[in-house]
């Protein structure tokens, strides 16, 4: 077998996902010695991916892209804590501290773009990971994809809750013109108390709402998903409106939502942190998700709640299209998919 230290000797090509998730597995995340620590006290490990363009079943998409796998935004009911676990990390501390960057991304997109049996599919970007974490800035892999999707004339859709999104407008404003482009900023809850406490790495929910005001001034497609409804947390009627307000303030083009899921490792995760922080929810919770969803008559009354203050606030039933009438916007089939599915 090999030993560790010839996966990451300086010079010599990097080691594929599935190198690393052999090592963790052999000897934990303590394996990856040569890591890079950064002032976040997360861990990056740079990886080699085979392909940049996944495909994927039982989503309301084909293709998905991520530059990274974890995500130090850490929030508490992310569905992709579950993802770790497929490479036997934790779902916990370990999916928001060990960060992959699949540093070769661009250029396997690259290819992949140029393949003649490629057929510009829709592609969403970010359904995995935040795309726009911090180490963004750093790798700007984000940025790169973009660019090829661009000049490939690729149409897609972006997701993220960082507003370093804006510091890529130029590029977003071109795909949306040659291809078409659709931005979803994440605000599930404008209340300071609930971001705190539910997504404790991400920048605050106005400083997002008003990158959604920097996209749509930049003639970008640009809408929020209040995705997910937290029972019992982000779900009070008086939370529920000021963010609906808020956002329809900042010229979201519209306001998607759902309820919460939960299983497998977030599942685990999320009751474990739920019964330190919001002790008397527990037994709540545990007759609201004996199943991976909340009954289907509690979604429909938040839904409908959702429904009656974005009629309130002119969002959503209205179709506040770009000022600039030469952008093109992706496909809306994915668009509407893309609001019923992302939590
Ligand atoms: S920002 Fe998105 S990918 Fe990152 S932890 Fe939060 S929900 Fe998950």
């Amino acid at each position: 077998m090999e030993t560790a230290p010839l996966l990451f000797e300086l010079g010599r090509a990097r080691p594929t996902t599935r190198q690393i998730a052999d090592l963790v597995k052999a000897g934990g995340a303590d394996a990856l010695t040569e890591a890079v620590h950064r002032a976040d006290a997360a861990r990056y490990q740079e990886v080699r991916c085979r392909s940049a363009l996944n495909a994927v079943k039982g989503m309301p998409f084909d293709w998905t892209l991520n530059p990274y796998r974890g995500c130090t935004h850490a929030c508490h009911y992310c569905y992709a804590r579950r993802y770790h676990t497929q490479f036997e990390l934790g779902a916990d501390d370990e999916f928001a501290s060990m960060i992959f960057v699949k540093t070769n991304l661009v250029d396997v997109l690259r290819r992949e773009l140029a393949k003649p049996s490629w057929e510009n599919a829709y592609v969403a970007v970010g359904t995995a990971t935040d795309c726009y974490q911090p180490i963004e800035g750093h790798y700007r892999l984000t940025r790169g994809a973009l660019e090829a999707l661009a000049e490939f004339r690729n149409p897609a859709g972006i997701i993220t809750k960082g507003p370093m999104i804006v510091r890529d407008r130029d590029v977003l404003a071109d795909l949306s013109e040659r291809a078409g482009c659709t931005v979803y900023i994440s605000v599930p809850c404008v209340d300071e108390d609930v971001w705190r406490a539910l997504e404790p790495g991400t920048a605050p929910p106005l400083q997002r709402l008003r990158a959604v005001r920097q996209l749509v001034d930049a003639g970008i497609r640009t809408g929020v998903l209040m995705n997910p409804i937290v029972p019992g947390i982000s779900s009070k009627p008086s939370r529920l409106e000021r963010t609906i307000k808020a956002i329809a303030d900042h010229g979201a083009a519209f306001a998607g939502c759902n309820v919460m899921f939960l299983e497998g490792g977030t599942r685990d995760h999320f009751l474990r942190w739920l019964s330190d922080a919001f002790p008397h929810l527990s037994d709540g919770y545990r007759e609201l998700y004996a199943r991976k969803y909340a009954p289907a008559s509690y979604r429909k009354e938040v839904l409908t709640m959702v429904e009656a203050l974005r009629a309130k606030y002119g969002i959503g039933a209205r179709e506040r299209t770009n000022e600039h009438a030469r952008v093109r916007e992706a496909p809306r089939v994915h668009e509407q998919a893309m609001l019923a599915w992302r939590d």
